[in-house]
């Protein structure tokens, strides 16, 4: 490969996952993206440390604000998704939170589903209230106007996923998205159970996608990371954020207008919730990041195939009694899931068991192959009940509107060899 593939966006995009954003003639031609074991790098004379202070110039002066590791994930992730500019961070709750703090000050308003991930919705729901933040959550996530009912001059964004967790649900992302933009509102979703390659959020109208890194787009279960990408196409500018105006009118004239048009939402994040509340990923974790998506769209595939085989399996036995994957042909949200991943909805299926908690504990305490983990996207079979881990934080109602009940398990499928995997919940079931 030239060195001139890391900046050719038509590249397909397993070609990009392996070489997008790294540029090898400015790294000593290091095959392998280094990894910048430093916390600070020298500022050179009085006049460069102003420029890189103002962000009139880039480079690097303190590796919580950037550095060159993260900076290629960060490019290469941007590429991955079409979008605009990226931020690394320590996790995916790092991600969200900051996301979020970005767009609200106190006495703002966030819409959300029931059906998110728990620590999200604890987040939105609960600490965020200390800070005058409100968290609105929809009374429907499938009807377009329980969101309209809940938009008031005070909303700053709709916050979604695109699989619901656990009842891996799928919300018409095109309407949601389509109603928000008619507010002036901005829609950010949670992308981690599809990852680019399943899912085109931007393609969709949405503005901000985040990812908790540590799941599929890792791959292998050996690191926390969050990232967050920019769309580049929102109006910061539109009346709704009087924090994006100062800093528009701050910088303009240092970083520039035409910078800013196009990645005013990550500067910000950057210079404001990075820099002042510091939860930066590490180079080591970004080199490993790396490393895990040079294969991403290859496991996803097998991923999704193990899913699609484990699903029709658990759906004709006699334990089980309801399957959630929209990939089944019997799946409310089939229809939706062919709309929007033609590649297959993923590999996170939850299960309702017959003979209620005791049996669902009793398939805990017999799996062999799949191990008993809270994490979900790794390459190995993961099982979890998420009444009494994930979810554990929520009242019974709110477990309940998001799907969790005590029988209730969920499976991240991995890259086994389906047999061993399904011969595995055969004999834990039965
Ligand atoms: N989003 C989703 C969908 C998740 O499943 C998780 C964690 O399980 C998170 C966000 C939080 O990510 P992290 O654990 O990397 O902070």
């Amino acid at each position: 490969m030239s060195y001139e593939a890391y900046k050719m966006d038509e590249l397909g995009f397993t070609t990009r996952q392996l070489h997008a954003g790294y540029d090898p003639a400015q790294h000593n031609r290091s095959k392998a993206v280094p990894i910048y074991q430093t916390a600070v790098f020298e500022l050179g004379d009085y006049d460069r440390c102003v420029r890189l202070f103002e962000y009139a110039e880039e480079g690097h002066s303190y590796v919580r604000f950037s550095n060159p590791t993260n900076e290629v994930l960060e490019k290469r992730v941007t590429s991955l998704e079409g979008g605009t500019a990226a931020l690394a961070l320590a996790s995916g709750m790092a991600a969200i939170s900051d996301t979020l703090l970005n767009l609200c000050v106190s006495g703002d308003e966030i819409i959300a589903v029931n059906t998110l991930y728990g620590g999200s919705t604890t987040l939105i729901g609960g600490l965020f209230k200390q800070y005058g933040i409100t968290g609105k959550f929809v009374e429907d996530e499938n009807d377009i106007e329980s969101y309209r009912a809940l938009i008031t001059d005070r909303t700053r964004c709709i916050y979604i996923e695109s699989l619901g967790n656990p009842g891996i649900n799928v919300l018409d992302i095109d309407a949601i998205t389509a109603l928000a933009h008619e507010y002036g509102i901005p829609v950010v979703i949670d992308n981690t159970f599809c990852t680019p390659y399943l899912f085109r959020p931007f393609e969709h109208g949405v503005d901000i996608v985040c990812y908790s890194a540590t799941k599929y787009l890792a791959g292998h279960g050996i690191l926390i990371g969050g990232l967050v990408v920019e769309n580049g196409k929102f109006n910061w500018l539109n009346g709704r954020f009087p924090q994006f105006e100062e800093f528009y009118k701050e910088n303009v004239d240092l970083i520039g207008e035409d910078v800013l048009a196009r990645e005013m939402f990550t500067k910000r994040l950057r210079m404001v919730y990075l820099t002042d509340l510091g939860a930066h990923m590490s180079p080591q974790n970004a080199f490993y990041l790396l490393q895990g998506m040079e294969t991403l769209s290859l496991r996803m595939e097998r991923h999704v195939s193990n899913a699609q085989q484990i699903a029709r399996f658990l759906e004709a036995h006699p334990a089980v009694k309801q399957v959630n994957y929209p990939g089944l042909e019997s799946s409310p949200y089939h229809a939706l899931a062919r709309k929007y991943f033609p590649k297959g909805p993923g590999a996170m299926i939850s299960i309702r068991v017959n003979g209620g908690f005791e049996k669902a504990r009793q398939v805990l305490d017999r799996v062999k192959v799949f191990d008993y983990m809270v994490n979900v996207g790794d390459a190995k079979s993961l099982i979890v009940h998420p009444a009494s881990s994930t979810h554990f934080s929520q009242s019974a109602e709110g477990r309940e509107k998001a799907g969790v009940y005590g029988d209730t398990l969920r499976l991240s499928v991995g890259i086994e060899d389906v047999e061993d995997l399904i011969a595995d919940l055969d004999q834990a079931l039965s």
